[in-house]
């Protein structure tokens, strides 16, 4: 089997055959049943097992059981079909204020590597497309893959990026406003190029592989240094026309506040992300305190971080409120390192949504409640998500 064969299948057959609507559901999907097969593509069983019997007789598809021995499967069924592993390859980018990450999974969803490639700040564009180049030729040459069944290179930034690949804004890197990733990453990579916001990646690998798995419609809000999210409505991110949709953290919630780093004033992130907090607290106890340290002192009793994740939650659950007043989604997952906290910061901001929030939980029929949850990949969703942008781009199930 083939790149060629694989691709052919996946990108270049717009509707397609039976064979064709399976590989693109089984990309996105990772590992499932012939029976999810069927239900997810809504094709008839028995078409689905004629498919499937010619995808496993190429090749193209393999039956797994449990977890590879080596790899780490995510969110996989412990017996299930999926995509040969040999039939291809993907790399998620994710760009930073002064390193580039990089994860390399195949298409059966297992992450076979992980790196972070130190650049320093203000790096440009062309840079981290070079050194992107190397760190996959060497990934790939390290286990013995090869870089032909690469299928796509998906891209994470910053800021909000256009449906056409241009980074409108860039906080964490200013001086890649206005580039075009695909122009620029595409010819050094010769690869098919995606890119995207970084909370819309946490949103995709929340979606394929965590917290929102089986949900066509919700909201990512993500908490931490900055405050990012992301909308899904019937299994797609909303993205608006020049990309700036879910922008929840420049809500301006004080036209005569502080400045924010965007320029405008009072923007919801000067007040419900970590960065003012985490310098409080470390003016009370006399040294610097990062998130992980405020979670620590809370889960440990410390009241001053306890007060201090009690009040930005607050904050943030007044924020969502005004998201929940416009939106009404059925499933809001919470993300960013602050969602480690757990309950410590989840049960304050369920309570302040609830307050600012029209319609109240308790007058509802548990079906009708939006349910507030903590995501299941905060820490590393930001990468899942970049290798997600290539797994989904075949469109959606037919
Ligand atoms: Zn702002």
């Amino acid at each position: 089997m083939t790149k060629t064969l694989l691709k052919s299948l996946l990108i270049d057959q717009p509707s397609g055959t039976p064979e064709s609507v399976i590989v693109r559901c089984l990309s996105q999907r990772g590992a499932i049943s012939a029976a999810q097969i069927a239900r997810m593509t809504g094709l008839a069983r028995s078409t689905v097992s004629t498919a499937l019997t010619g995808l496993r007789k190429s090749g193209m598809v393999v039956e797994i059981v449990g977890p590879q021995e080596g790899t780490k499967g995510v969110g996989r069924p412990a017996a299930a079909l999926a995509l040969n592993p040999e039939a291809g390859t993907c790399v998620g980018i994710h760009i930073s204020l002064d390193e580039v990450r990089l994860m390399v999974a195949d298409v059966s969803h297992s992450v076979i590597a992980e790196q972070n490639i130190p650049l320093g700040v203000d790096y440009t564009p062309q840079q981290a497309a070079r050194m992107a180049k190397e760190v996959i030729a060497q990934s790939y040459a390290d286990k013995g893959l090869p870089v032909s069944g690469l299928l796509g290179v998906g891209v994470s930034v910053s800021g909000p990026v256009s449906p056409d690949g241009v980074v409108q804004r860039a906080s964490i890197v200013p001086t890649w406003a206005g580039v075009n990733i695909r122009n620029v990453f595409g010819p050094v990579l010769q690869q098919p190029i995606f890119a995207d916001n970084e909370s819309n990646c946490s949103a995709i690998a929340e979606m394929m592989w965590g917290a929102a798995v089986g949900h066509e419609d919700f909201v990512l809000f993500k908490i931490d240094l900055g405050v990012g999210g992301a909308i899904v409505q019937n299994g797609r991110i909303l993205t608006g026309i020049a990309g700036g949709a879910g922008e929840f953290g420049h809500i301006s919630i004080d036209p005569t506040g502080d400045l924010c780093r965007c320029g405008n004033r009072g923007c919801l992130e000067l007040y419900a992300s970590f960065t003012r907090p985490l310098e409080q607290i470390a003016r009370v106890v006399g040294r610097s305190v990062t998130m992980d340290d405020a979670i620590l002192m809370a889960e440990q009793g410390d009241v001053r971080a306890l007060r201090m994740i009690g009040d930005t939650a607050e904050i943030a659950g007044r924020g969502l409120g005004m998201i929940g007043s416009v939106i009404n989604p059925p499933l809001i997952i919470i993300g960013g390192r602050m969602a480690l906290a757990g309950d410590i910061l989840l049960v304050p901001l369920v309570a302040s949504y609830e307050k600012h929030t029209l319609i109240k939980a308790r007058d509802l029929p548990p079906e009708l409640r939006t349910r507030i949850t903590i995501g299941k990949h905060t820490e590393n969703d930001v990468l899942l998500g970049a290798v997600g942008l290539v797994l989904r781009h075949h469109g959606r199930l037919q």
